[in-house]
């Protein structure tokens, strides 16, 4: 049994990679299940399903998990049903088809996960705050972008890789002048955040 979930595992993560679909590094997931476990984290949203890769590992980390997770993209939404049915997760993980900024959610949930269009970081933290539980966590991911956001501008040779360096430098800005929210960065996968409320 447990075996047969590993070979599961495995072959949808071997899929996303043969087909160049991004999803969270292994030592990222083991942070986020680490910080699941020791912050006793029920409710999960994310912003970003792919294929549903991190969403079913999170879920897999503890029964109570429950994740809803948001993807624009129609093949990778429907790729991350199929992944969810073949875990056996449908009562645990909720896919919702759609542009997360068009996504309106009444729940509150205790750790939100960003990763998503890395140049719309602070759109989707601004919006999903509103959803966060007082004591809850929003994690983004991708803030080294490979390495890019501490390489000198004039050495990095495309626009458009420039364009988003620019941008995560902004929210990570706008991270740590946020007199709301108190950051910690870990220079571990390719780089996140986990921003946590100044309780008074
Ligand atoms: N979390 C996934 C994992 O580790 O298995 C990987 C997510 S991948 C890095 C980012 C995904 O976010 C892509 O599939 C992309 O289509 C989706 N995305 C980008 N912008 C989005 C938006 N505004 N709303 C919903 N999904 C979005």
């Amino acid at each position: 049994m447990v075996k047969e979930i590993y070979k599961d595992l495995e072959e949808i993560k071997q899929e996303a990679l043969d087909e160049n679909i991004p999803i969270m590094q292994d030592e990222t997931i083991d942070f986020i299940t680490d910080y699941i476990a020791d912050n006793r984290v029920k409710k999960i949203l994310e912003i970003g399903t792919a294929v549903g890769y991190s969403s079913i590992m999170m879920a897999l980390s503890s029964p109570l998990v429950t994740v809803t997770t948001i993807e624009k993209d129609k093949d990778r939404y429907i790729k991350a049903l199929k992944n969810v049915k073949k875990m056996n997760l449908e009562d645990r993980i909720t896919l919702i088809y759609n542009d997360a900024l068009e996504v309106k959610l009444k729940e509150k949930f205790d750790l939100i996960i960003i990763d998503a269009a890395k140049s719309k970081n602070k759109e989707f933290f601004n919006k999903f705050e509103n959803n966060l539980e007082i004591t809850g966590a929003i994690i983004t991911d991708n803030l080294s972008f490979h390495g890019y956001v501490k390489k000198d501008l004039k050495d990095i040779t495309s626009r458009n890789i420039r364009g988003l360096v620019k941008k995560i430098r902004s929210y990570i800005e706008f991270l740590n002048n946020n007199i709301k929210y108190k950051t910690k960065f870990y220079e571990l996968g390719d780089g996140i955040s986990v921003t946590e409320r100044r309780l008074k």
